[in-house]
């Protein structure tokens, strides 16, 4: 209830004083600072994914704009010799305007990632856009077979038999790469597991049926139950190294973050950054106001 009314009220509260919370969640707003933030991150032997922050777009010529912007991210990154690939969200490409141009600009940007022999990251976005992001996923695949990746979320229903549909284009030469998360959006209970011991469940099939089946994942997650229950699956199936590494949010558990590093595995941290950080940061916690209480925190807990 009172996460709720935080959730709201917060998009009134001067930009400033958000920032002193968001911050610790946002490399910055500009190329220069999430390049030095990777670089930090880097430096503590974890790997980056970069995220330009957007917001919904209302025309095809924003989309053009953020497609842009992106081709620019790439090559300053590469550049910059930042150890890390890229993320994007098909809705700031015009996902729900124009999938066809939608579909030609992330092309794009599969392509330029791909001349760098690197990899974009295709997030999942709410209910309405999974179908859509995973047709998107099979056509870049087929093109890109090695530079593509898509996030699956283990809270909705359909996701097992998601998985096990998308077998038909997994080949060991050219493993499907996922990214496994529990999912962020409000759904209805009709599409999605509420009970959280349900989506982690879920979360776990999921993740032993992938691992099993030689899919490469990104186990993206700071729940300590999930990181040790992935723990268990990797040891009892004796998973190589070289197919699965953790990921985690810039700013989220440090501590369990390092903890996993301690234990010899590998860690990637998705770093968003970008002016729109306070529509994005206001916008997540309508979304999910449980988030609110992670915020009042960090007014408090510094570091
Ligand atoms: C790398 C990465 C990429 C993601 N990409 C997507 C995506 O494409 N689509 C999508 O729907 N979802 C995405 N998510 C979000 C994900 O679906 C979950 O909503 C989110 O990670 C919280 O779930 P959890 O597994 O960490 O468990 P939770 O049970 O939510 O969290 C476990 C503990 O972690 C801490 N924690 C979690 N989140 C935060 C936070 N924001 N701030 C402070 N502490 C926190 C808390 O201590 C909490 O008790 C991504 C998550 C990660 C890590």
């Amino acid at each position: 209830m009172i996460n709720k009314l935080i959730a709201q009220t917060i998009p009134f509260f001067p930009k400033k004083f958000v920032w002193i919370f968001s911050k610790k969640y946002i490399a910055g707003e500009t190329i220069e600072e999430a390049i030095l933030a990777s670089k930090q991150l880097n430096d503590k032997n974890i790997a980056v994914t970069i995220d330009l922050l957007g917001e919904f777009i209302k025309n095809i010529e924003e989309a053009k704009e953020n497609k842009d912007n992106y081709l620019n991210i790439i090559e300053q990154f590469e550049a910059n010799k930042v150890r890390g690939n890229y993320s994007l969200k098909p809705t700031s490409f015009g996902l729900l305007i124009d999938k066809e141009v939608c579909f030609n600009y992330i092309r794009e940007i599969v392509a330029k990632a791909a001349e760098y022999n690197n990899f974009i990251r295709i997030d999942m976005e709410d209910s309405a856009c999974v179908d859509l992001e995973i047709e998107l996923y099979r056509r870049l695949k087929a093109e890109f077979p090695k530079n593509v990746g898509l996030v699956v979320q283990a809270y909705l229903r359909r996701t097992q038999s998601d998985l096990e549909k998308l077998m038909d284009i997994h080949t060991e030469e050219t493993p499907l790469n996922y990214r496994l998360c529990k999912g962020i959006y409000v759904e209805p209970k009709e599409i999605a597991f509420k009970d959280p011991k349900k989506v982690n469940e879920a979360y776990l099939k999921n993740l032993e049926f992938l691992l099993t089946n030689k899919v490469f994942v990104g186990i993206a997650t700071h729940d300590r139950k999930l990181v040790e229950g992935a723990y268990q699956i990797i040891k009892k199936n004796n998973i190589p190294k070289n197919q699965f590494e953790f990921q985690m949010l810039y700013g989220v558990t440090p501590e369990l973050r390092k903890e996993i590093l301690d234990n010899g595995y590998s860690m990637r941290v998705y770093v968003p950054y970008g002016k729109d950080w306070f529509g994005y940061s206001t916008r997540r916690l309508k979304e999910n106001p449980k988030m609110a209480s992670h915020i009042i925190k960090s007014l408090f807990v510094r570091g």
